[in-house]
């Protein structure tokens, strides 16, 4: 009975590589030995709580090596995890608990009242508690109804596990970010993640002396399989932190010696902008990667000026995620670019009656590959909604391709505007925008007007201290856009409507402005 899954690695790298560290948190370190026997344990006591083959495990916490344990327990006996958005409130903790059907939810202290609030209305029969404020009974019960994840693992059996698990099984149930509409939780089987890893250790020079700062939430696809688990598979070191404080960031940077990263673009800017930033010493840097969402040129020229350079990734929850990859060999000639395909996933930009768009064509990219989910989880007509007839899956964002093949993100379809019978696309917009030197933030969506059917209206966020009007921003961007791109009005706002994910919030961003007629001035 062979486990072919992910729940596996612990114990394969414990028998290649067992004294290295595999997991470095605030103070602690874990070897691959440590880390192995303790998700054998927890593997045990999982299943001594009833879970089984199928089953779903949540988590609910910040970055925390129990994250890590429990992904790989749940693997090793054949169940499925459900990595939650820490930063979600009750009620939609709950949706996601009952959507995703978890009987067992291991969660941080911090989030001992969401945790318990959603717990109740899901159907959630176990909760495990990491650190339990009060002192344990004979049974390991915490005072409020929570095991104590600690005693679960003392509990546990060390003998072998005997699961079978084969690679198409569901390893996880990660939930989209939910930047259109609901959370939909993508089904990512075990083969999945085990190919996006191979993706990566094929496409980047990552290697078994990494040393990997988590900064990004483990509960994104991004900072979990784009990062972490190929780092885990290698054998190198994840370095893992909790709250994102640029800060603390670039001292840990320093400290640890960080080789390689993973962030958020926004992320990338804070670190830029946080006190430290002139001084710290960047040196161990080898590889800085961002992603998920479009990486404005300010960016990239704030980290060249310090010897850095970004390698780019494109992808999506559903594509477990890396679709696009930009080597940073590269990221100079290809300035603006995702890139090419992992190695062995394939994508096309496809025009609106499905043929293929030419160099230069803007279309929607489709994927296929190894690494794609194979639907939704408990939403059929979604799912089908999701993938062509010949199962290429539709990502809803719009690219072109140079002649050489490389793509460049444009924008999502459901953002796209059409003013005066031209698509306007807010990325770049907002690019423009940006270039703007009192512009920290800002957003463009598009507004119903009677003469051009849709108009751009821009939402800004000065920079502390900063000032400009309405004027001094068109002004800027007139001489960058063609003027059916140039936006009609600009409201100043303290803030820009966020997701959870962190990403702007544009279907509340449009119903604000939908009736207001986007007057120049107008607030959110
Ligand atoms: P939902 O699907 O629930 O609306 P979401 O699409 O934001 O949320 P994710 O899977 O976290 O959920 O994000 C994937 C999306 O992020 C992509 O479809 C794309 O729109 C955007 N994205 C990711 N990487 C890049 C990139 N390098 N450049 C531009 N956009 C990107
Ligand atoms: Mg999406």
């Amino acid at each position: 009975m062979l486990n072919q899954g992910i729940g596996s690695w612990p114990k394969r790298r414990a028998r290649r590589t067992p004294d290295r560290i595999a997991v470095v948190h605030e103070e602690r370190t874990w070897t691959y030995r440590e880390l192995h026997e303790r998700v054998l344990r927890l593997a045990h006591a999982l299943r001594a709580l009833g879970t089984g083959h199928g089953d779903r495990v949540a988590y609910l916490g910040p970055n925390h090596p129990a994250f890590l344990e429990t992904l790989f327990a749940t693997g090793a006996i054949g169940a499925v995890f459900v990595p939650l958005n820490a930063r979600l409130a009750a009620p939609e903790l709950a949706y996601n608990l009952s959507d995703s059907g978890s009987t067992v939810l291991v969660h941080a202290p911090e989030q001992a009242e969401a945790a318990r609030t959603a717990a109740e209305r899901s159907g959630v029969r176990e909760r495990v508690v990491l650190e339990g404020d009060g002192p344990p009974d004979a049974v390991g019960q915490a005072r409020d109804g929570a095991l104590r994840y600690e005693d679960l693992l003392a509990r546990g059996g060390t003998g072998p596990l005997d699961e079978a698990v084969r690679p198409d099984d569901p390893c996880m149930i990660m939930y989209t970010s939910g930047t259109t509409g609901r959370p939909k939780g993508a089904v990512l089987s075990h083969a999945n993640i085990i190919w996006n890893s191979v993706n990566v250790l094929v496409d980047t020079d990552l290697s078994g002396d990494e040393v990997t700062l988590i900064s990004a939430p483990l509960f994104h696809t991004a900072g979990l399989n784009m990062t972490c688990l190929p780092t885990l598979l290698k054998g190198g070191r994840v370095v893992l932190l909790g709250a994102f404080d640029p800060d603390h960031v670039l001292r840990v940077i320093e400290s640890r010696r960080v080789t390689y990263m993973f962030a958020v673009p926004t992320m990338y800017d804070a670190m830029a902008a946080a006190p430290r930033w002139a001084d710290t010493d960047l040196s161990s840097l080898r590889s800085l990667v961002c992603g998920g969402a479009p990486v404005p040129a300010r960016t990239i020229d704030t980290y060249l000026a310090r010897g850095l350079a970004f390698s780019q990734g494109y992808g999506m929850t559903e594509a477990s995620p890396g679709v696009l990859y930009l080597d940073r060999e590269q990221a100079a000639a290809k300035a603006g670019s995702a890139g090419v395909p992992h190695f062995f996933t394939d994508a096309r930009v496809v025009l609106p009656d499905g043929g293929d768009a030419t160099p230069g064509q803007s279309g929607e990219v489709l994927v296929h590959g190894p690494n794609v989910m194979t639907g939704y989880w408990g939403r059929p007509r979604d799912t089908e909604a999701a993938f062509t007839g010949d199962n290429w899956l539709r990502t809803g964002d719009v690219a072109r391709t140079d002649t050489d093949g490389f793509a460049y993100i444009v924008d999502r379809v459901k953002d796209m505007f059409v003013s005066g019978g031209e698509n306007v696309y807010p990325a770049e917009v907002e690019n423009a925008l940006l270039g703007h030197p009192a512009v920290a933030e800002c957003a463009v969506v598009g507004v119903a007007d009677a003469v051009w059917g849709e108009v751009g209206h821009a939402v800004v966020v000065l920079k502390p201290g900063a000032a400009a009007d309405e004027a001094g921003i068109l002004a800027h961007v007139r001489g960058a856009l063609a003027k059916y791109k140039v936006p009609k009005s600009v409201a100043f706002a303290e803030s820009l409507p966020r997701t959870a994910s962190g990403k702007v919030a544009k279907p509340s961003l449009r119903a604000a402005y939908a009736h207001s007629g986007a007057r120049p001035g107008a607030r959110p």
